[in-house]
């Protein structure tokens, strides 16, 4: 029986993979320049976490959570997002107890059931950031800049950032009522999910997708008219700080998020590649004053976003084309005969623990088709032992790029290599 992979997910492998994990691996050292750091949550966790932090008028929890019974009878649901697990763990552990802001960064696996398409699945990677404790426009701004900074980094540069504000909840509740007026003798000739957020959080009718329905939106009451002073000027000290900063935005009046919990400022980081393809929203986020009380614990404004890694990926590989990055390692040592294989395996296993990336047929090939497998495993050197090299302990080292040759003793070898390669990535951060 050949079993098929489910709809909505995918398997990476090479540079699919090689990438996705580099990502994360960029994104999280990034973070911890800015004092991020890292925090592992469960991949499940109760229904109710979801139910009462993203809300139940988002289609995450509404229609695209994996909810099921385990065999204790408990009602579990896979994470649709990380945000609500990390605020339960900061409360089950106290952590709001420590100095503030607690500044952590996640990244893992998330589900939901959606409608499976183009940079859209239902097991994806999320990396984001949370910082929470402290009301501060600064922490916004410096949240907004790491997510900014990080995805300038990676390769995104021309970025078209997203800002909104929904203000603070005087604000909203006045913009809610003034949307529910506008939207009342309306909404029957409006599809049925703005219907039901019309009952239960009309702000979201602005997110809506649907052209029909867009075209009754286009005039709806701008948030700018309800806004207290107050967020006035919180939202105008983020975008002053952010110009100190040179980091350009758009304003988008009609930005809501999709989940409930947001409130004040809201982002999204967009990027359209030059042959057109746009997969939405590469990363997203915002400020929530009420997220970790919902759970549980004290009541403490906090920023955050999530980047979707399989989005960024995606658009890499098209940005970068042929330089996206391919599996490869530093060394393929090539061994000539039987009698030297285990000698020429020692020595990989002693290269190995200078971290250099080398590896070998431990078969009997040919010459050729072993300088084939070095090839096609994108080694960088081919290292050739016959036996006289065994004997006198010295060697051919061949540049797999420019065939260049040179002959290198037992002794010189890692020097030399550290010279040529340099030592792997990790002996680096040490
Ligand atoms: P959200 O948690 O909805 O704010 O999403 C944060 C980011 O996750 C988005 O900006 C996307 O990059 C990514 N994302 C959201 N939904 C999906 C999905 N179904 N498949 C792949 N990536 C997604």
């Amino acid at each position: 029986m050949e079993y098929q992979i489910q709809r909505g997910t995918y398997d990476a492998y090479d540079e699919e993979a090689l990438n996705l994990k580099k990502l994360e691996e960029i994104f999280s050292s990034i973070a911890s320049t800015y004092g991020y750091n890292y925090i592992k949550t469960p991949t499940y966790e109760q229904t109710e976490l979801f139910t009462r932090s993203v809300g139940e008028s988002s289609d995450i929890v509404n229609k695209e959570m994996f909810t099921f019974l385990d065999k204790g009878g408990r009602n579990i649901s896979l994470r649709p997002e990380l945000t609500a697990g990390v605020m339960r763990a900061i409360v089950t552990n106290k952590l709001y107890a420590r100095d503030l802001p607690l500044k952590n960064f996640y990244c893992g696996n998330v589900f939901r059931y959606e409608r499976p398409q183009q940079g859209r699945y239902r097991e994806f990677l999320q990396f984001g950031v949370e910082c929470v404790g402290i009301n501060n426009y600064f922490h916004d701004v410096e949240t907004i800049s790491l997510g900014y900074k990080s995805l300038k980094f990676v390769g995104f540069s021309h970025l078209i950032l997203k800002i909104n504000t929904l203000g603070d909840e005087s604000s909203r509740e006045n913009y809610k009522i003034a949307l529910r007026d506008y939207f009342k003798d309306k909404i029957s000739c409006m599809c049925p999910d703005c219907q039901r957020r019309f009952e239960t959080n009309v702000l979201r009718i602005l997110d809506c997708k649907v052209e029909e329905d867009q075209k009754i939106i286009k005039d709806a009451p701008k948030i700018n008219s309800y806004l207290s002073q107050e967020a006035k000027d919180y939202f105008q000290n983020v975008l002053d700080l952010l110009d100190e900063q040179s980091i350009e935005y758009v304003i988008d009046d009609t930005l809501v998020r999709g989940l409930d919990y947001y409130s004040q400022v809201v982002f999204e980081y967009h990027y359209i590649a030059s042959d057109g393809t746009n997969l939405g929203a590469i990363g997203a986020g915002g400020h929530y004053d009420n997220l970790l009380s919902d759970v549980g614990g004290p009541k403490l404004s906090s920023v955050g976003f999530a980047f979707g890694l399989e989005r960024i990926n995606a658009l890499l590989k098209i940005i970068e084309g042929e330089k996206y990055e391919k599996p490869n390692i530093d060394l393929y040592i090539i061994h000539l005969g039987e009698e030297t294989k285990q000698y020429s395996f020692l020595l990989m296993q002693e290269l190995r623990e200078a971290f250099f990336k080398v590896d070998m047929c431990l078969e009997e090939k040919s010459i050729k088709s072993q300088l084939k497998l070095a090839i096609r495993k994108n080694a960088k050197f081919a290292l050739i032992i016959g036996s006289e090299e065994m004997q006198k302990n010295c060697f051919n080292l061949k540049n797999l790029n420019t065939q260049e040759q040179i002959e290198i003793s037992y002794e010189n070898l890692i020097d030399k290599l550290d010279e040529v390669i340099g030592l792997g990535d990790y002996e680096d951060e040490k």
